[in-house]
């Protein structure tokens, strides 16, 4: 168990007003102390707060002003004394207050790690650990709301009741193994095997349902707007951008070729991938071949086609739709200010089940209803999806589809006429992969690697 004292910054670096320097462990308190002018910081009581001044003892001199507040374990984020020492913004400032602790012999945050204290000592469960991972990088109201539920405990308290289906499956299966030679505690126990890894497979099957949308609100919905040179692509882009406030969240670690743009149309993030990889003064189609434009639209989880009203259907439109074939589309004729040359009823024979949107952008027309159209594509019609737990981590999607598996495994062995006690074998593993999202059940390296995800601070 880990118990020397930690300290890092806790607010996001930059120009704040104010930030925050936290500390947590058993020295948290003598530390801040020992540099603090004002209050005796170890004989205030718990939960209070305190303004002074923070002086380095070798030179006396005066660092900085701040307010300190002192938080007494156990009723703590970590369950740990912690404490935090408010100060001025500025990076140079908050630095300097870093370093003075830092100075005491303190020992500087790994990424995670305070969330990680707060995991090891019990006070948050794993899901919630990653919950406010996700919080963090929340990029609209609905990822963040999704995030502060899980947080909450919601997909917590889901996975605890399927464990305890299965943990009585179990318990059940112990005792037909004890008293074999009763009959009917042998058809009790096939009974609840049956019944118990039914209706967790169904929940699981349900929540794994939301895995997609979950990610979408995570990380946006991956949105490649394609055309011939000249359809408008720019100018929607341009359009799409200004009237949704753009969303300047930078996710560390993915820095990439494409240009993107993130925008937040009611409630859903968009991804606005440029297909910059298409170089428009080449022509379009040859480029459709080139590897990384390719890519873009593979990632694409919507595509917005784009024509021209005011010019006849073209080769290359029709190649384009032949591209996009099996993907999510939407159609978008544009220029309908312009004398009308596209043949529409052949449009609607090649577009199919596509929805078709008519826009002018530069007459700032049809943009409200190309945004319903994007909103039903991810809704699908299902409009009170807000109070849905949605399971949007990767990890968590990873283990429910292995868990879903273990029970499809357990029911064929019991349709297979296998002994009980094999069977329970796959049950046992089912219980244990669902403990894993929750950290029931997890290795010291995964939780490393997890935790090292973190921004600093948390
Ligand atoms: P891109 O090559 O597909 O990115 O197309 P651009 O966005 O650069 O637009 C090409 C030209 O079409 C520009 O001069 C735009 O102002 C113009 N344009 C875009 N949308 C419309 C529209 O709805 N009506 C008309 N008349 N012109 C448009
Ligand atoms: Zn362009």
């Amino acid at each position: 168990m880990e118990t020397d004292t930690i300290s890092a910054i806790s607010t996001p670096l930059g120009e704040g007003a104010i930030a925050i320097v936290r500390l947590s462990g058993p020295e948290a308190v003598e530390k801040t102390n020992r540099i603090f002018q004002g209050k005796h910081l170890e004989e205030v009581a718990s939960h209070t707060i305190h303004y002074g001044k923070l002086v380095d003892p070798e030179t006396n001199e005066l660092v900085e002003e701040v307010m300190v507040s002192v938080m007494r374990a156990p009723k703590t984020f970590t369950r740990e004394d912690v404490v935090e020492i408010n100060c001025h913004g500025g990076l140079v400032s908050v630095n300097r207050v870093l370093e003075l602790v830092l100075a005491q012999n303190v020992r500087l945050a790994e990424p995670g790690e305070f969330t990680k204290r707060a995991f090891l000592n019990g006070r948050i469960d794993l899901s919630q650990a990653e919950a406010v991972m996700d919080l963090i990088r929340a990029k609209t109201d609905r990822a963040m709301s999704i995030a502060l539920k899980q947080m909450d405990g919601r997909l917590s308290k889901l996975i605890h009741n399927l464990r305890q289906q299965l943990l009585e499956t179990l318990a059940q299966v112990e005792v037909n193994i004890d008293y074999p030679e009763y009959d009917d505690v042998e058809e009790m126990t096939n009974e609840l095997m049956i019944h118990n890894t039914k209706t967790v497979h169904q929940e699981i099957e349900r929540i794994l349902q939301t895995a997609k949308q979950g990610k979408i609100l995570r990380e946006g919905l991956a949105t490649a707007i394609v055309g011939r040179p000249n359809v408008g692509k720019s100018s929607l882009m341009n359009a799409l951008v200004q009237e949704n406030k753009a969303i300047v969240t930078e996710i560390p670690g993915t820095t990439r070729d494409v240009i993107e743009e993130y925008v937040n149309v009611r409630g859903v993030p968009l991804r606005l991938i440029d297909t910059a990889g298409i170089r428009e003064t080449e022509d379009l189609v040859e480029q459709i071949g080139v590897e990384r434009s390719r890519q873009v639209l593979q990632e694409a989880d919507v595509i917005l086609l784009m024509l021209n009203y005011g010019d006849e259907l073209t080769e290359e439109d029709e190649k384009l739709f032949a591209a996009v074939q099996g993907m999510d589309v939407i159609v978008i004729v544009n220029k309908t200010d312009l004398p009308p040359r596209l043949n529409m009823d052949r449009l609607r024979q090649i577009a199919g089940e596509h929805p078709i949107v008519q826009t002018a952008i530069t007459q700032e027309q049809g943009i409200n209803q190309l945004e319903t159209a994007i909103s039903d594509i991810f809704f699908e019609g299902d409009i009170d999806a807000g109070d849905m737990t949605y399971v949007s981590n990767v990890r968590h999607v990873q283990l429910l589809k292995q868990a879903k598996q273990a029970l499809e495994d357990a029911t064929n062995g019991m349709e297979a006429g296998m002994p009980i006690d094999i069977v329970q074998i796959d049950v046992t593993r089912t219980w244990e992969l669902l403990g894993e999202i929750i950290g029931d059940t997890v290795s010291d390296s995964l939780l490393d690697q997890l935790f090292s995800q973190f921004c600093l601070g948390k």
